[in-house]
């Protein structure tokens, strides 16, 4: 029996693998042996590959392995959760570049009929992800000015672009020649460049989680060319994965896509508005007196709680009320931070139990029997101003920790939030503003439990 018969089982193999992984990805508890499910499965499909007949270049293949590898395994161990988002993004660029390689290698070759319209698609999508995948990157990075740039007839230009980027692509398909395939992919990457620049940087997560779609279809479109079973089921999967993922968090934030992609959010910096009330600010020692004798305290984590990367701390604070017979609950958002699960993830670095995180649906109606409302790093996710039309973040559902007793709000000056508007939460007269870095002021508030 020759080693060949065992390619397609082992691919069948390594497609049921992806798929127990994405499941297994959906929950903080199992997260970790998905990814453990998703290395075996992309290892498999590595190894089967190889033993396809007619395979060679060996050696070239296992020094880019090697080179990929060793650079992916130190940007992992390296890279903190905050930069979490731009490392998603170059590996995303990555497989996009992969997935336009193979469908400009297909077109080289010489492909013809359906085989070069697939050719032809995955490499558009994959040099469109390319692209904006690295503009991504840059901006996140803050290598990139983050805001978006704008320019008069943009969206006009960009249609006209992608217009050209296609008939190139037709062409390639129909009269193919090196001129026409090197102006295809040429469009196609600027097409990616262009439309990536003139949205902010706040929004690329939500965009990194489109291009990471796209990829996906760029991969299985690139499996239909060369008829590799799986790839058209891994980027089939990728696809539908990051096209859910992208309408979610779009829907968590109350936004559309195309507002996304076309609406420049943050080019003009937005005004909430008067809001009456004022400030009013609260020593570590007073926040601490009214933690240590509150009955039940409900912690809500935002992105400032990344930036200060106080999660070690947040634990501590947690351990020290319970020790005193303080109910404590953490009221997680799911667009706090900057990338969906962002608090799960680093929460569950520092240990804290799972038991003790509770969604939006779940916490909102406890706000009204809890002491303390500790808001540390969250802005936006609380901002009760999106329950009034009119303000830009109208209809985000957030966590109403404005309806606790008592709110202490951790953050260090008058910083806004991703939507660049003022809350009105900070103002209300059971507000009270701890001012600091969120890990100064954690530690300052465990400090001074001890004394309480
Ligand atoms: P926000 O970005 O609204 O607010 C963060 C707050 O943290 C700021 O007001 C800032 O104030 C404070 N902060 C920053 N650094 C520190 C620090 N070191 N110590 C203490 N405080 C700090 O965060 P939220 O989590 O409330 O909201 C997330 C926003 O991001 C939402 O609008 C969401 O739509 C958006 N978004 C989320 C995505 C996701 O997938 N999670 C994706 C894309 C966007 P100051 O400067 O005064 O300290």
């Amino acid at each position: 029996m020759s080693a060949s018969v065992l390619i397609e089982p082992i691919y069948l193999l390594a497609c049921v693998s992806f798929i127990l992984a994405l499941k297994r990805m959906s929950r903080p508890q199992t997260a970790a042996s998905g990814m453990v499910f998703a290395g075996f499965a992309m290892a498999a499909a590595i190894a089967v590959t190889c033993a396809i007949p007619g395979m060679e270049n060996f050696a070239l293949m296992g020094v880019a392995i090697l080179l990929g590898g060793g650079a992916a395994y130190y940007a992992a161990k390296k890279v903190a959760m905050t930069g979490m988002p731009q490392m998603v993004a170059i590996y995303n660029g990555m497989g996009g570049g992969a997935a336009g390689a193979i469908g400009a290698l297909e077109l080289l070759r010489g492909a013809s009929g359906v085989s070069a319209a697939f050719s032809a698609l995955g490499g558009i999508i994959g040099a469109v992800s390319i692209t904006g995948s690295v503009i991504a990157f840059l901006k996140l990075q803050g290598w990139m000015r983050e805001r978006p740039i704008v320019y008069p007839l943009q969206k006009a230009s960009n249609l006209a672009l992608l217009g050209a980027a296609i008939i190139a692509g037709a062409l390639c398909v129909f009269r193919p020649s090196r001129e026409i395939l090197a102006a295809f992919f040429i469009l196609s990457a600027a097409f990616g460049f262009l439309m990536t620049i003139p949205i902010g940087g706040a929004d690329m997560p939500v965009v990194i989680s489109l291009y990471n779609a796209l990829t996906g279809v760029a991969v299985a479109m690139d499996g239909f060319a060369i008829g590799n079973f799986a790839m058209m089921v891994a980027g089939t999967l990728v696809g539908a994965a990051g096209s859910l993922l992208t309408l979610l968090m779009a829907k968590a934030m109350n936004r559309s896509i195309p507002s996304i992609l076309f609406g420049a959010f943050g080019a003009v910096e937005q005004e909430g508005g008067d809001i009456a009330g004022s400030l009013k600010p609260i020593e570590a020692s007073d926040a601490a007196l009214m933690l240590g004798y509150a009955a039940k305290v409900i912690v809500v984590p935002g992105y400032g709680l990344a930036v200060a990367q106080a999660q070690q701390k947040v634990k501590e604070l947690m351990d020290s009320l319970e020790s005193k017979g303080v109910a404590v609950k953490f009221g997680i958002h799911p667009v706090a931070g900057r990338m969906p699960g962002h608090m799960d993830v680093l929460l569950a670095e520092a240990k804290v139990p799972y038991d003790r995180l509770f969604d939006r649906d779940e916490i909102n109606a406890e706000f009204s029997s809890a002491d303390v409302a500790l808001v540390i790093g969250a802005n936006d996710v609380v901002n009760p101003s999106a329950h009034r039309t009119g303000s830009p973040l109208y209809g985000m559902p957030i966590l109403d920790a404005e309806q606790a007793k008592n709110v202490i709000v951790l953050k260090r000056g008058k910083g806004k939030g991703f939507a660049g508007i003022e809350n009105e939460l900070f103002y209300k007269d059971n507000t009270r503003m701890l001012y600091g870095d969120a890990q100064e002021s954690v530690s300052k508030l465990i400090q001074a439990l001890k004394d309480v």
